[in-house]
């Protein structure tokens, strides 16, 4: 048998009224917290969930993605393709090359496990979400529109100062080096011989290097003695007749 329902409390007339314009206050006085989109586009954490962007040279067409994903909304093609020997001698080698790859955002749950899995940082998440279509075929989002994501993809936080430096980084400053070495001209190793007189070349003594310049070489003239090439005061000049010439009027027909 049922216990009998407790006896119900009097209704006061007009209290319902009451806690409905309390509630209103309440909110009126909170700060308001609407977002005017899509006038001001909202500001989004970085790791939000919105569209997934493949860089496509990471992807070795491994298929871990798709095998995971729990809703099999990834569909990728490849055919094989045989890389001649890189030595003489050496060994062919076959490798996968990608012909298609599309993810199907109409079954996507956006668990993420698919970027989570990829070995080789093929897949990541960008923050992008107005891609809202009208035909849902149009949500399974081929190669080059996954690739376009990829560009909206944010920047990786900072690392702390003293953390070591990332692998691939390090490897990708490697070869930026070597490339810049192997374009740099070559530097021209002086000839043998010049190398020899140089070697005979007389060295500078060792001592006051300001004395030694201040002292004149012995071809060089000194400060009071008129330079080799320039006219002495009694000297005629280049354009003037030698005494012991005839001058222009003088002739030298008589
Ligand atoms: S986020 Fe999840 S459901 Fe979406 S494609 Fe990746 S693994 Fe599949
Ligand atoms: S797991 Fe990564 S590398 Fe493998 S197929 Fe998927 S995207 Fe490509």
């Amino acid at each position: 048998m049922a216990a009998p329902l407790p006896p119900s409390r009097p209704r006061i007339p007009g209290s319902g009224l009451a806690k409905g314009l309390a509630v209103t206050l309440r909110t009126m006085t909170r700060k308001t917290v609407t977002e005017q989109y899509p006038d001001v586009q909202p500001d989004l954490p970085p790791r939000t969930r919105g569209v997934i962007g493949l860089f496509e040279e990471n992807c070795t067409v491994c298929m871990l993605c798709a095998r995971e994903c729990p809703d099999w909304c990834i569909y990728i093609d490849s055919h094989k393709e045989t890389v001649p020997a890189a030595t003489p001698g050496g060994r062919e080698r076959s490798r996968n090359v990608l012909d298609r790859f599309a993810i199907d955002f109409s079954l996507c749950m956006y668990c993420g496990i698919c970027i989570e899995v990829c070995p080789f940082d093929a897949l990541f998440w960008s923050p992008e979400f107005e891609y809202a279509e009208t035909d849902i075929r149009d949500l399974t989002h081929e190669r080059d529109k996954l690739r376009e994501w990829m560009w909206t993809v944010p920047a990786p936080p900072a690392l702390d100062p003293g953390a070591e430096e990332p692998k691939e980084i390090a490897a990708a400053r490697k070869s930026a080096e070597k490339l810049a070495a192997q374009q740099a001209p070559p530097v021209t190793e002086p000839h043998a011989d010049e190398q020899a007189r140089a070697a005979e070349r007389p060295t500078r003594p060792q001592g006051d290097s300001k004395q030694q310049t201040d002292q004149p070489r012995p071809d060089q003239p000194k400060p009071d003695q008129p330079k080799l090439d320039e006219p002495r005061p009694d000297e005629p000049g280049p354009d003037q007749p030698r005494p012991d010439q005839p001058g222009p009027d003088q002739g030298g027909q008589g």
